[in-house]
């Protein structure tokens, strides 16, 4: 049975999924005290919450079982992402479930801002009857511009376009092949698109890149008279720099319906008296309709069992990848990655500095660049299971797709990740592990037939698979060498199962890989590296099923 804990009220079509599952026993407590729930946390697998339950390092600290929490809704910043990813806590939204919803709500905004709507109905409902008080714009012919053209972007689209509205978007993520029937014209300088629209509406989420993206500079080059609409996320646009816009004439009227601090103060800027006719407001609404709730409501619920139960599941907010997701091909190259990882941790002595990873090859190529992203989503798939392979030899095979590149921040590893040609062979991951005093470097490859080899081992070229016990060796390039290892083993009673050599010339060295059938002694090792033949020797046994 998982303990599912319910911490606020989330629309009966969910809480049906959750009491109908055989294997969940549910406890529903709305309104604890942070005490509350601090104590409730600890007994939970699951939680599933909505924008107002904080989930912080101590409550993290306090939920010792937790591995799944399950936001119906799509915000999460009552959640610490970070610290969830580092715990291997799976953070889960529903952000399909209420595109609609925000949809409808953003053409509601625009058309009650350029109608004055709540202002007229304010002034028919206090017994006045001003016609020519509200005199309005309309929006057929008018320019629209969506910055960001995502679900709701598109959606808006549509819609505006139905309305006769000439469309213009912005969005630099987005292919322009991907918006081909939309109608939309894509733009790639906001200023010059803000400076030609009658109209800009927000649909971007809340990152370190698009936080304050409508500053007062950028409210500035807005074209004069024009409108905004925010029903994305506050603190996108500084509501001061609307509101002085407002005042000062150069924009026409804005409508919002998320703001930088919810709820809004008495004093807040767009509440001023002398701009109100000119502003229309909502309390964060966009989603509150019943079929989004209802959708929502089961997207993070089944989400959330599909998790709990190991099977394949949707919006991870905290998954940089979804390995399960991935055509069977890549998913050798992360296993060959994250073996060559466990290695590397086995192999390297002292504490470890800095990682470099090459991606070598057109199967990589394809691989978009993350670099600017923020952890963990900034290496591509196979430097994280990389990392995850080096950390999980010390750290524990907690160590996650989530937590790896952030647990590597933490010990102050660097991570380099690049890409290059491919040379010998058609695909190829390379990775240089330093510590100060020692480093190591493997190079591993997926067959045509999908079988995993590492290629190369500190520079030596050699051929092996990677499974099971293996023990790795240098030693003096002598006749008798390799017979004596044999012997010590068999001594040992360990079998030999595979043997794999490498020499490079000249240099009176080799390197040796034994595939064994069983675990190898310590006082071998120890042998080894007392023996004037070999200049170093290393056990690795690499997990079943990875
Ligand atoms: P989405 O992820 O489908 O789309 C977001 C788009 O923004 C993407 O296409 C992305 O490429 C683009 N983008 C990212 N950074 C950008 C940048 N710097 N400049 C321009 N474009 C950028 O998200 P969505 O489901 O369409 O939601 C859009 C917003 O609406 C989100 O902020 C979401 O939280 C919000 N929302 C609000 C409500 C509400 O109640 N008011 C309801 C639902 C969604």
């Amino acid at each position: 049975m998982y303990n599912v804990l319910v911490t606020e009220h989330v629309h009966e079509s969910g809480m049906e999924l959750l009491t109908q599952a055989k294997d969940i026993s549910t406890t529903i407590r709305t309104g604890m005290n942070r005490s509350e729930l601090l104590d409730a946390v600890a007994e939970a697998d699951a939680m599933l919450t909505r924008s107002g339950t904080p989930l912080d390092r101590e409550i993290f600290d306090h939920a010792a079982r937790l591995r799944v929490v399950a936001r119906a809704g799509v915000g999460v910043d009552n959640i610490d992402i970070s610290e969830a990813s580092r715990r291997g806590v799976v953070i889960i939204n529903a952000p399909t479930g209420n595109t609609l919803a925000a949809t409808e709500h953003t053409m509601a905004m625009m058309l009650a801002s350029v109608r004055s709507l709540p202002h007229a109905h304010a002034s028919v409902h206090s017994g006045e009857w001003r016609r020519k008080d509200f005199m309005g714009n309309q929006l057929h012919g008018k320019k629209l511009l969506i910055i960001g053209l995502g679900r709701i972007g598109s959606q808006i689209a549509l819609r505006a376009r139905a309305f006769g509205m000439d469309v213009f978007g912005y969005d630099p993520y987005v292919a322009s092949s991907h918006i081909g029937n939309l109608g939309v014209t894509l733009l790639d300088d906001l200023d010059g698109a803000l400076a030609i629209a009658d109209v800009v509406t927000l649909h971007v989420p809340l990152t370190s890149e698009t936080r304050g993206m409508l500053g007062a500079r950028e409210v500035k080059s807005m074209k004069q008279g024009a409108y905004l609409v925010n029903c994305a996320r506050g603190n996108l646009a500084d509501e001061r720099a609307v509101a002085d816009a407002l005042r000062e004439g150069r924009i026409r009227g804005a409508a919002f319906d998320v703001f930088g601090e919810e709820p809004i103060r008495p004093d807040h800027p767009l509440l001023a008296d002398d701009i109100r006719n000119q502003v229309v407001m909502t309390p964060h609404i966009g989603a509150n309709t019943h079929e989004a709730q209802s959708a929502v409501a089961r997207i993070a619920v089944s989400n959330m069992l599909a998790a709990l139960r190991g099977e394949s599941y949707e919006h991870a907010v905290n998954q940089p990848f979804m390995a399960s997701l991935l055509p069977e091909h890549r998913r050798q190259y992360l296993s060959i990655a994250r073996r060559m990882g466990i290695i590397a941790a086995r192999l390297l002595s002292g504490a470890p500095k800095d990682i470099r990873i090459v991606l070598r090859g057109p199967l990589f190529s394809s691989e978009t660049e993350n670099i600017h992203f923020e952890l963990p989503y900034r290496y591509t798939p196979y430097t994280v299971s990389l990392l995850k392979g080096f950390l999980e030899v010390h750290l524990g095979p907690e160590v996650n797709y989530m937590s790896a590149a952030l647990l590597a921040q933490d010990r102050s590893l660097s991570v380099e990740e690049s890409r290059g040609d491919a040379r010998t062979y058609n695909n190829i991951l390379e990775v240089t592990v330093r510590s100060e005093k020692d480093s190591v470097s493997l190079s591993g490859t997926v067959t045509e037939e999908n079988k995993l080899r590492i290629v190369s081992v500190n520079g030596y070229w050699i051929d092996f698979v990677p499974e099971g016990t293996l023990l790795l060796f240098s030693n003096h390039d002598r006749p008798g060498v390799i017979g004596r290892i044999g012997t010590l083993l068999g001594d040992s009673g360990v079998n030999i199962a595979n043997f794999a050599l490498g020499r490079r010339n000249g240099s009176g060295l080799a390197l040796g890989v034994l595939q064994l059938d069983s675990a190898v002694p310590a006082e071998l090792i120890e042998c080894l590296e007392r023996d004037r033949d070999f200049i170093w020797a290393s056990a690795v046994t690499l997990p079943e099923n990875m």
